[in-house]
């Protein structure tokens, strides 16, 4: 899918934006996993779906392909807390 297809999309409706996330590391950008299969009557979720795939984020907001690379960065980090 073209990216200004996507832009478009967007301001079309905007409504979207609720459901989508971005990795802060690559700029990914897709719908969270916890999106309903239908929202409202129309068609959506549907749309987001066709439109983006999905895209699970950490709790630091990482990507899963971010989240690995950086775990060599930031494990050190976490076992000091443990
Ligand atoms: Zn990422």
């Amino acid at each position: 899918m073209a990216k200004a297809d996507k832009e478009q999309y967007r301001k079309q409706y905007p409504q979207c934006e609720k459901w989508l996330q971005q990795c802060l590391i690559c700029q990914t950008e897709g719908y969270k996993p916890e999106m309903p299969k239908q929202i409202g009557i129309g068609l959506l979720a549907q749309n987001v779906r066709k439109y983006y795939d999905e895209l699970p984020l950490n709790e630091i907001g990482l990507c899963e392909a971010c989240a690995r690379c950086y775990k060599t960065v930031l494990s050190p980090l976490q076992s000091e807390k443990q």
